[in-house]
């Protein structure tokens, strides 16, 4: 059975490349009828920050992208965060000594500091590989006995990874295909610290171990731990699983990776929620900034992903039956606002005209309490006018932009447009729309329609100089839906009163 995992550090908020994996890894698993699981890597005490694993579980259930084990929801491999599976990774490491794929080296960070120096004097960087270990400070230079007494004595101690000499690796990516790698350009990399912590080399792979994890979907920042992590399985005598390594999400210019500033530096978010970090700065999010869900995991899909075919709009299940990690690309992703926005219109065009009225009148509820003057349509004059406007919007913010003269009447009228429309004659002609108005009883857009622009024919007055003055009184500005849907929704009293205040 595939089994997946998404296993964030909780070091600050997701910003959207997480987002991106995690959306991936689940499209990826429910598309094989696997299992999608959240683990928290928490081994770094030193980067761990408040509310992050909240943070976390609230933004995928926001994006409606539910886990089936992980924390909160306990399965069958738990405990899901790693801070509480401490005490199982020494037995792991103990096993590498005994089989003598690990060591324990007492360096301290001066000495390696040193060594860094004297290898950078002579052009070379330094790698703690089989070519220095035997110089430095560890097991391989002191005999076994001596090794216990510096640990009995309370000596300052990590366990590295023995890198194997003189080896070349055939490694292979669902994604970027087979690599080779020597092994001699690579560092024993620390697996355990003294503070007792495994470091998340080893947490890492010995959980994806116990956890049946059958597919590793990750950011390409992780692809030069792959050869570590596939010496370890090696090592331990298990399966590898199978990798595949996300192309990076970059900047919306294309030079240089997406960071964690550039939406708020570019007017954007880049995180799913709003974050506040504990020094008080604000991070908008895509939950607070009005954009749907749905728009956010399309967009989020199509980076690094494609189709193949033009469909663009593909909701979560659609999703998980095109999905192809085949078809991930390993050029990175152009991280795009505008195209988000585009998501975002279509999807709020798809929203139901009641929910979305619903939406909107409890923006108008927030506009209200500011500005205290708004009139109260009924929930059906909402649906109508949310109907007319949606097409000209992208956030529910905007049904207000389009429409605020719906609830207030102008004050000003826009001046270039007013010397355009209000001409000497242009009282005279108005006064009469407003005994068309006066004496008509059904007021539906389309009789209104009927009514005055027979009117207009009738009399041989010219569309314009009808049509450019009665908008302008009713709406202040050359905006808005057709002139006779808004009639009909401001009614006769309201739309009467505005003329008249136009033409006096
Ligand atoms: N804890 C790592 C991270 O924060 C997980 C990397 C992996 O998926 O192996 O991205």
């Amino acid at each position: 059975k595939v089994r997946v995992r998404f296993a964030p550090s909780p070091t600050g908020p997701l910003h959207i490349g997480g987002v991106r994996t995690a959306l991936f890894n689940y499209l990826f698993a429910k598309k094989h009828g696997g299992d999608f699981l959240l683990r928290i890597e928490d081994t770094d005490q030193n980067r761990f920050v408040e509310g992050a694993e909240t943070y976390i579980i609230e933004a995928l259930n926001w994006l409606q992208i539910p886990y089936d084990e992980g924390p909160r929801k306990e399965g069958n491999y738990g405990p899901y965060r790693q801070s509480e599976r401490k005490n199982i990774y020494k037995e792991y490491a103990d096993t590498l000594i005994n089989s003598g794929n690990a060591y324990y080296a007492f360096d301290t960070p001066e000495e390696l500091d040193a060594h860094r120096k004297d290898h950078e004097a002579n052009g070379k960087t330094f790698i703690y590989n089989w070519h220095n270990r035997l110089k430095l400070k560890n097991s391989l230079t002191f005999s076994a006995e001596e090794t216990q007494q510096k640990i009995a004595n309370g000596d300052e101690f990590v366990i590295r990874f023995k890198s194997p000499e003189d080896e070349t690796l055939y490694l292979n990516d669902l994604i970027r295909g087979g690599m080779q790698v020597e092994t001699n350009v690579l560092d024993d990399k620390v697996l355990f610290k003294s503070d007792g912590m495994p470091t998340y080399h080893l947490a890492n792979i010995v959980d994806d171990h116990l956890m049946k994890i059958t597919h590793v979907i990750r950011g390409e920042e992780w692809l030069p731990s792959l050869a570590l992590h596939v010496l370890l399985y090696r090592a331990f005598g298990w399966n590898a699983p199978q990798f595949a390594h996300l192309p990076l999400i970059l900047k919306p210019t294309g030079n240089g990776k997406l960071s964690k500033r550039d939406g708020d530096k570019m007017g954007f978010p880049v995180f799913p929620l709003e974050w506040k970090t504990a020094e008080g700065d604000l991070f908008s999010g895509y939950r607070e900034g009005g954009y749907l869900p749905e728009a956010v995991v399309n967009m989020l899909a199509f980076l690094g992903w494609n189709p193949g075919t033009e469909q663009e709009i593909f909701n979560l299940n659609e999703l998980v039956s095109a999905f192809e990690l085949e078809r991930v690309h390993k050029a990175g992703a152009k991280f795009d606002p505008e195209k988000t926005k585009w998501f975002q219109h279509q999807y709020l065009q798809m929203v139901d005209d009641s929910v979305l009225a619903n939406e909107f009148e409890k923006y108008l509820n927030k506009v209200s309490l500011q500005s205290n003057a708004l009139s109260q349509p009924s929930t059906e004059t909402l649906i109508k006018i949310v109907s007319l406007l949606k097409e000209r919007a992208t956030f529910v913010s905007d049904l207000w932009e389009q429409g605020s003269f719906f609830f207030v009447a102008p004050t000003t009228y826009d001046a270039k447009a007013s010397d355009k429309a209000f001409k000497p004659e242009t009282p005279g002609i108005l006064k009469q729309v407003i005994t068309i108005l006066d004496t008509t009883d059904d007021f539906s857009a389309t009789n209104l329609s009927e009514s005055v622009k027979g009117w207009i024919t009738s009399e041989n007055i010219g569309f314009g100089k009808v049509m450019m003055p009665l908008r302008l009184a009713l709406v202040g500005e050359m905006k808005g839906p057709e002139v006779f849907d808004i009639i009909s929704i401001l009614g006769k009293k309201e739309s009467i009163s505005r003329i008249e205040k136009a033409i006096n």
